[in-house]
C-alpha cells in the first residue's frame, strides 16, 4: 500500500476535479424553504439550538460561522444558547480535531460536541445534557427558575443525523427506543413540528424539525462534498459524477482501501475503469442485445450505475475509510 503514495507525487491523479458546465441552481426542492418558516415561527418557543453538522465537513463548518448561514436564522442564533455537533465521527479522520476545534472558537463557535449517534452509548451524546443545561442557565435571558422545562430545537441539512441524535438522546437518558423515523434517504423527516422528550431531570424535550437547513452552497466543490455525505437527493446530482468525484477524493486524500476492497491492481483514477472493476466484483452485469452485422446476439455490460450506487454507499458507511474531505 506505501507504493500507491509515491504515485500522487508523479501526478498519476488529477490535480483538480472538472465540474464541467454543473450548476447547483436545482440541487434543492422548493420544500425547504417552506420548511424554513416554519422552524422560525417555533423558534421563539425554544431555548436551545443544537445544530447538527457532518464531520467529514469539518472545516467547511468552521469556516463559515453559523449566523451568517441563513438570514432567516440570523438573529435567532444570535440570541440563543447554541450548541454545534459535529456528528458521524466514526466516519472522519479526526486527526485534525484540534485544528478544526481552533477554528471553530476563532468564529465564535466554542461549544461543540463530536458525535456518533448510532454506537449503542455514546460518551459523547450523553454530554449533551448537561452542556446544554449549562448553557441554558448561565444566559440571564432564559434563566427562568421557575420553569425548568427546556425545549431544543435540532437544524441540520437533510440526513445529516438529526433523527439519529434524537433517538440517541432517548435511549441515553430516557432508556427508551425510537421516536424518530431514521432515513437513509435526504427528506424523509416530513414537515411536522412534533416534542418529543428526550430528558426527564431536567425535562427536556425536542422539536423535531422539519429537518431541513438548506445548506449554503458556494461552489459546486461544496455541493458535491455535501453531495458525498448524503445531503442531497443522489439523483438530482448524478450518482455518476458523484462516484467520480469520490474516487477523485480518495486519491487524493490516499485513501486507497477501495483497491483491495474492490480487487483492483493499484489506484486508479478513471472512474470506468473502477466502476467496471466493482460491477464485475459484485456481479452487477446486465444482459444487453446488441445488433451486429451477423444478427442479433446478446452480450454482457457492467450495471455502472449499480457499481456507482455501491462505490457511493460503501463510502457513506465507512467501509472505504474515514475521511476529512475539506
Ligand atoms: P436526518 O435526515 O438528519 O434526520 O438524518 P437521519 O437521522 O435519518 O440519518 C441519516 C443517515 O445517517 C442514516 O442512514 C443514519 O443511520 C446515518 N447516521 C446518523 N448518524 C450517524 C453517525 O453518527 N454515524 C454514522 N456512521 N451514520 C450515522
Amino acid at each position: 500500500m506505501k507504493l500507491y503514495h509515491a504515485l500522487r507525487s508523479i501526478g498519476r491523479f488529477r490535480p483538480v476535479f472538472d465540474f464541467g458546465e454543473r450548476e447547483v441552481a436545482h440541487w434543492f426542492p422548493g420544500h425547504m424553504a417552506k420548511g424554513l418558516k416554519q422552524m422560525r415561527a417555533s423558534l421563539k418557543n425554544v431555548d436551545c439550538i443544537i445544530e447538527i453538522h457532518d464531520a467529514r465537513i469539518s472545516f467547511f463548518n468552521a469556516h463559515i460561522p453559523f449566523s451568517g448561514r441563513n438570514p432567516l436564522f440570523q438573529e435567532s442564533l444570535d440570541v440563543r444558547p447554541h450548541l454545534l455537533i459535529l456528528n458521524k465521527m466514526d466516519l472522519a479522520d479526526l486527526s485534525s480535531k484540534q485544528r478544526i476545534l481552533k477554528q471553530l472558537g476563532k468564529n465564535g463557535v466554542r461549544n461543540v460536541l463530536f458525535t456518533d449517534c448510532l454506537k449503542q452509548r455514546d460518551d459523547n451524546v450523553k454530554k449533551l445534557v448537561p452542556m446544554v443545561t449549562q448553557l441554558i442557565e448561565n444566559k440571564p435571558r432564559f434563566n427562568r427558575d421557575e420553569n425548568t422545562n427546556y425545549c431544543l430545537m435540532v437544524i441540520g441539512v437533510p440526513n445529516v443525523g438529526k433523527s439519529s441524535l434524537i433517538n440517541s438522546l432517548r435511549r441515553t437518558n430516557l432508556k427508551k427506543g425510537r421516536a424518530s423515523r431514521v432515513g437513509g434517504e435526504p427528506g424523509i423527516t416530513k414537515a411536522v413540528l412534533t416534542k418529543i422528550q428526550v430528558c426527564e431531570r431536567p425535562i427536556i424535550h425536542l422539536l423535531d424539525t422539519p429537518g431541513v437547513l438548506p445548506p449554503k452552497i458556494e461552489s459546486v466543490e461544496t455541493g458535491m462534498k455535501l453531495a458525498l455525505c448524503g445531503t442531497i437527493l443522489d439523483h438530482l446530482v448524478g450518482e455518476d459524477i458523484i462516484a467520480d468525484y469520490l474516487l477523485y477524493s480518495l486519491n487524493r486524500l490516499e485513501k486507497f482501501s477501495y483497491v483491495e476492497k474492490y480487487d483492483l491492481k493499484e489506484p486508479n483514477d478513471d472512474i470506468q475503469h473502477v466502476l467496471k472493476r466493482i460491477a464485475v466484483k459484485l456481479g452487477k452485469t446486465q444482459r444487453v442485445k446488441a445488433i451486429t452485422g451477423v444478427g442479433n446476439i446478446t452480450i454482457t455490460v457492467p450495471n455502472y450505475t449499480a457499481a456507482a450506487y455501491d462505490f457511493i454507499r460503501a463510502f457513506r458507511k465507512g467501509e472505504l475509510g474515514q475521511v476529512m474531505l475539506d
